[in-house]
């Protein structure tokens, strides 16, 4: 069976490495906020090319406690509206409403289902407030574009960058782009952790601040709260594992372009459109998205092939049960992408062979 991504694959080729972390970390006795987040979060600060990273439990508190720390400083409040792309994946839009701001659902761009920087401007109300661009499937958003508009209507930006880790544009990386950014660290992303793990990044000194004290409880100095904070640390364990990972991230990103370019140069089948790419370091491949409207067959077909396929996503965010207040909302191309994408086998250890074998059933795929 060709496997969508082999997580046991990807981690055994650092096995050793991540064997000696976890042993480093059991032997020193101290398992939360200590030497090994610090020095993480450093190299990531770095990595990103930003003054602050701050580690978190996972991706969704990153953009949970960001939004909520601009509510502290005063930059939000209850009922601002946050422009966000319709086709996301929830957790960027349930950062919006946890913190009782409104998302504004944006429809795509076609080719690259980004953000679409041409709809801002007819979306912008005296309540909007701030953008939270989503960099999917690896390829940043048209930043450039992005934050020239969040300038000109003094807007914050927040980053969803939990699938762009190392994405760039003009040498200016996912995470370093707006007012502050989310990653996550979740085992299946470009960068993942061993269990659930996410971070912020910011050159917003004060944002990094209170965002210290909101993962902890709302507290700097033990037993004194400034805010009401919450639990939401990233473990020393996890930590000295995304340490050990993020040496390797860049050659398994060129690992994953290799994948992502064999499958551009490759597949012909008419029936099947392949993803549009800006620029090669744009777009880091957390996923290989086609997109066919003859998507319940191909998926079938591939099955029956031994060729493991995924939807991201299935069901809109606007048309969950989740949403109630937001099923009967119209967002034709998002519903349309949603009924036709299918995520090709992709990651840094398939084989050329594998993916010369997904090509070739593609390639001889019939409707
Ligand atoms: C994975 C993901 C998240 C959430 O990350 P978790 O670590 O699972 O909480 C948020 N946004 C996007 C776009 C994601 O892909």
């Amino acid at each position: 069976m060709i496997e969508f991504l082999s997580l046991k694959d990807v981690n055994n080729e650092m096995a050793l490495e991540l064997k000696e972390a976890a042993n480093r970390v059991i032997d020193s006795g101290w398992y939360i906020s200590g030497n090994e987040l610090g020095s993480f979060e450093k190299k990531f600060a770095e990595y990103c090319c930003v003054k602050h990273c701050l580690g978190v439990a996972n991706g969704l508190d990153a953009l949970i406690l960001t939004i909520r720390a601009w509510k502290e400083l005063g930059k939000l409040k209850d009922g601002d509206e946050v422009l966000v792309p319709a086709n996301t994946y929830i957790a960027s839009v349930l950062a919006i409403t946890e913190n009782n701001l409104k998302p504004v659902l944006v429809e795509p761009e076609e080719k690259t289902f980004n953000l679409n920087p041409e709809l801002l401007k007819q979306h912008l109300t005296a309540r909007t407030k701030a953008i939270l661009p989503v960099h999917l499937y690896g390829q940043l958003a048209d930043m450039p574009k992005i934050c020239q508009f969040a300038k000109e209507h003094n807007l914050l930006v927040l980053e969803d960058s939990a699938q762009s880790h190392g994405a760039s544009i003009d040498g200016k990386r996912a995470g370093s782009w707006g007012d502050a950014s989310g990653f996550s660290f979740y085992p299946g992303k470009n960068l993942g952790a061993l269990g659930d793990a996410g971070a912020i990044t910011t050159n917003d000194d004060q944002l990094a601040d209170v965002l210290m004290s909101l993962r902890n409880y709302g507290s700097k100095q033990k037993y004194k709260n400034d805010f009401v904070g919450v639990n939401s640390r990233l473990d020393e364990i996890q930590a000295a594992f995304l340490s050990v990972k993020l040496k390797y991230l860049d050659d398994q990103t060129a690992r994953r372009r290799k994948v992502a370019n064999q499958y551009l140069a490759g597949l012909k089948n008419t029936l099947v459109q392949v993803p549009h790419v800006v620029r090669q370091e744009q777009h880091v491949w957390h996923l290989f998205v086609v997109r066919t409207t003859h998507r319940e067959k191909l998926q079938t077909y591939l099955k029956e092939s031994g060729i493991q396929t995924l939807i991201h996503y299935p069901i809109p965010p606007h048309k969950q049960q989740a949403y109630k207040e937001f099923n009967s909302m119209s967002l034709p191309l998002t519903e349309k992408i949603h009924e036709e994408v299918l995520s090709l086998p992709i990651g840094p250890t398939m084989s050329q062979i594998d993916v010369e074998t997904v090509i070739s059933r593609i390639n001889s795929f019939r409707a």
